[in-house]
């Protein structure tokens, strides 16, 4: 049997198999982890399974019009003392991206991994993880289907949210016909396309464009102009009056000028803590870059989170490019 179905089918008996469920994403979750890990939600609904769904902090208001927003609790705010002995993680590619949750797994608890980072170390009791899918929300739809969900309004609505969200719109390489396919079959049970582009895309908060005014001020061409990068601190936080999800694809300015082949952001988060944004065009592989930062992703999106200042991330990330990029700082 193809392996990628057998995978499948063992996530869709691990949703059978287990009676109470903890489900999770990552940390600063974005429209693939909150629509895939609400979509495991509903799934469970409809099994008739109990679920408690976590993140470690607090998840964007943007993502509020998903069903089940309002079940998602915010662990910083409201611990929890109970231990899992069935866990779900989606959109997770090791376990330090669950953030302060894995305390919350029993011993020898069973994990169910559903993910697409190419980097993903396995770190389930089963594994489906597929790097070729553009979303977890894509995998997603073939265990429901596995699993026999039926699918209406709102399933759709979370899978459709972390295709649209990870696709950037359907605009990049990992748009492909399986996705369009996918999509056009969420379209069927009433999504409407326009509203969810309208809340994950179009709209922006006013405190974003606060930041992006004082980032792109710091804008930089650097490594014979192949590297764009810009800068965000802990200052520019408090007067901008913003939270740290109002600072969200500020990379895109970078890696989208031309000629650029890797734009990447340094986001100060809280005094000497920096994530950092890799995006890639074509010649490097940021995913390889943020993997020896500590970090992970994809080949043209990645992310890590580096202790310092921001001169010291900089550093931090110039020395690790540079060889994969082949050109020294110029600046
Ligand atoms: P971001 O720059 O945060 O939008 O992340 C880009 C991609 O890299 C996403 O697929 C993230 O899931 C992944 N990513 C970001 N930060 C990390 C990290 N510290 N470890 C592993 N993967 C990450
Ligand atoms: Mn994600
Ligand atoms: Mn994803």
């Amino acid at each position: 049997m193809n392996p990628n179905r057998a995978a499948v089918e063992e996530a869709a008996r691990f949703f059978r198999e287990h009676d109470r469920f903890l489900v999770l994403s990552h940390v600063n979750p974005d429209g693939d982890a909150t629509g895939s890990a609400l979509g495991v939600v509903l799934m469970l609904e409809q099994l008739g399974k109990e679920y408690v769904v976590v993140n470690e902090g607090e998840t964007p208001l943007k993502f509020d019009f998903l069903p089940r927003f309002d079940r998602l609790r915010n662990l910083r705010k409201q611990p929890l003392t109970e231990m899992f002995e069935a866990v779900i993680a989606v959109d997770c590619a090791d376990e330090s991206r669950m953030g302060d949750v894995r305390p919350l797994f029993a011993s020898g608890a069973a994990v169910l991994n559903i993910d697409h980072h190419p980097t993903n170390d396995m770190f389930g009791t089963v594994n489906l993880v597929r790097p070729e899918a553009a979303a977890t929300a894509e995998i997603l739809f073939e265990v429901a289907e596995e699993a026999g969900i039926a699918f209406n309004e709102e399933l759709a609505l979370c899978i459709y949210t972390g295709l649209l969200t990870d696709t950037g719109g359907f605009r990049y390489s990992n748009t492909t016909p399986r996705v369009m396919e996918i999509a056009a079959r969420l379209l069927t049970y009433g999504v409407k396309p326009g509203e969810v582009a309208e809340r994950c895309l179009e709209e922006i908060t006013f405190a974003h464009v606060k930041i992006l005014r004082r980032a792109l001020q710091t804008l930089q061409l650097s490594h014979q102009n192949l590297v764009a990068s810009i800068c965000v601190s802990v200052d520019d936080f408090a007067e901008a009056e913003a939270k740290r999800e109002d600072a969200g694809g500020l990379v895109n300015y970078c890696r989208n000028i031309e000629g650029v082949e890797v734009g990447v952001s340094f986001v100060e988060s809280e005094p000497g803590i920096v994530k950092v944004s890799m995006r890639a065009r074509d010649r490097v592989d940021v995913s390889a870059v943020a993997k020896q930062l500590g970090g992970g992703g994809h080949a043209k999106a990645s992310g890590c989170t580096v202790k310092g200042t921001i001169a010291e991330a900089k550093q931090k990330v110039w020395d690790v490019l540079e060889p994969a990029l082949g050109v020294k700082h110029d600046e």
